[in-house]
């Protein structure tokens, strides 16, 4: 009756009416809907997802749709080390936000978990105490919520690829269909699509190769809906854009003949003062400071693509992975990639600034992307006002990733059309913790729904 009604309401134009409507319908419909909440404590911020979806939907696939997002202001909670107290403070903005979105009576059985990514797995390896403590921080915070609190924990790299695989599968409903005979089918195997996830600290590539996977450490299995999955993952620490571009800033600096950095990727005209400790400090940098500098240095921009593509290649070790059909770089094993890929979150941003997004064939998006890096500085700042703390890096970010894609991963000009640049799908943001709650809440079966229910999508 509410909801016929408010259909009347809106018709007439009775937006007090509409507005006071949607009020009784939110207290007398809450049972319907649940909800969960998530956050990604990633290595260069915090987010939190909201997630809801009908009760009484629960299991089937494409459901779930994202209520809310929220940035927690600040950097990752592994930059916390010194004040652990202050990583679990951080997130209380964000909660408060998610709890105004959850109607009071469904928050007692709305699950709260939070995942930690690369940020937290190079400060668990270099300092596994510090690590801890900032876990307990959290879960301090986060356990006085008025929810279901399940945990906050460290996921491991394959983890994180292998949920954001189920994620974007879950949300395109690619894990099961219905058939017109009235039997859930597995969809062909061809139809799923791989995952590329580049995050500050880690990258992860994602997908359903053609043949065996010969290293098992590569492989992770799961059933869905009554179908075995068996995808190749490999996450890479220290490849994520921030710790890249960090590398790839120390080894300038140790090859410097002077006290001065020219970097090839940032625009001709761009100068700056570079203070080095934050380097050294960055787990993914071994080098040692360099006795002769001072602790800052000057740095300008000679805007040169071709001399950066050559220092990014350094970050990689292709050698190792000569002359082998099933290597990516480093000596790490993989098959040919296969089918369409979604490429998101860093790959994302930079290729969105870029206006690569479209669909264009590669020779378009290396032309753009050399054009601009070869952009001197002033004509950059005025043409993106208010872009920063970005702009100096989409050029080294563009030729980062195009390296890692073409090069390490093994896409080509043929394939290159198959990769998908995507933020979100089916109104959700593409990334693991979809995936993660899916999982922990048991809302993907293992088994197939009944036969003859229909979904309702
Ligand atoms: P995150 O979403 O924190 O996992 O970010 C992944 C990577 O994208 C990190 O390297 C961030 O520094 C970077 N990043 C986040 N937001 C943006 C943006 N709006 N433009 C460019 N890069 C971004």
């Amino acid at each position: 009756v509410i909801v016929a009604l408010l259909g009347v309401a809106v018709a007439l134009g009775l937006t007090a009416l509409v507005l006071a409507l949607a009020q009784v319908a939110s207290i007398l419909l809450p049972a319907d809907t649940k909800f969960g909440i998530v956050f990604d404590a990633g290595s260069s911020h915090t987010s939190l997802f909201v997630y809801r979806w009908p009760a009484d939907k629960e299991n089937d696939t494409g459901v779930v749709s994202q209520a809310l997002t929220c940035r927690v202001k600040g950097p990752g909670i592994s930059s916390y080390a010194s004040d652990p107290a202050q990583a679990g403070e951080s997130l209380r903005g964000c909660l408060q936000e998610a709890l105004a979105a959850v109607p009071e009576a469904q928050q007692q059985q709305t699950p709260l978990f939070l995942g930690a990514t690369a940020g937290m797995r190079l400060l668990s390896q270099k300092n596994s105490s510090q690590a801890g403590h900032i876990f307990a921080a959290v879960s301090d915070v986060l356990g006085l919520a008025p929810v279901a609190f399940w945990g906050a924990e460290l996921l491991a790299g394959q983890d994180e690829g292998a949920l954001g695989w189920i994620t974007i599968n879950y949300v395109l409903g690619l894990l099961v269909k219905y058939s017109f005979s009235g039997e859930w089918i597995r969809p062909p195997e061809g139809t799923l699509v791989g995952a590329l996830d580049m995050g500050g600290a880690s990258t992860q590539i994602t997908f359903v190769p053609e043949g065996p996977i010969r290293d098992q450490s590569t492989q992770a299995s799961f059933r869905l809906y009554g179908f075995e999955h068996r995808v190749y993952t490999h996450s890479y620490l220290c490849y994520g854009r921030d710790q890249a571009l960090t590398r790839l800033l120390a080894r300038l600096v140790q090859s410097s003949t002077a006290p001065l950095v020219r970097h090839p990727c940032y625009h001709g005209g761009y100068v700056d003062t570079l203070s080095l400790a934050p380097l050294y400090e960055s787990p993914c940098v071994q080098a040692a400071p360099r006795p002769d500098f001072p602790p800052s240095l000057p740095v300008e921009g000679t805007g040169n693509p071709g001399a950066c593509v050559s220092a990014i290649r350094e970050l990689f070790n292709f050698s190792s992975c000569r002359g082998r059909q099933d290597c990516a770089f480093n000596g790490v094993y993989q098959p040919p990639v296969r089918g369409q890929f979604y490429a998101f979150s860093n790959f994302y941003y930079t290729f969105h600034f870029l206006n690569l997004t479209a669909g264009q064939p590669l020779a378009k998006v290396n032309a753009t992307v050399w054009e601009f890096c070869q952009k001197p500085w002033k004509q950059v700042e005025a043409s993106w006002p208010g872009q920063q703390p970005w702009l100096r890096d989409y050029c080294a970010s563009g030729l980062y990733l195009l390296t890692l894609l073409l090069e390490g991963y093994g896409f080509s000009e043929e394939t290159w059309p198959s990769i998908a640049f995507r933020k979100q799908a089916g109104g959700a943001d593409i990334g693991w913790t979809l995936g993660y709650m899916l999982n922990l809440t048991n809302m993907v079966p293992a088994e197939a729904p009944a036969p003859g229910r229909a979904q309702s999508q």
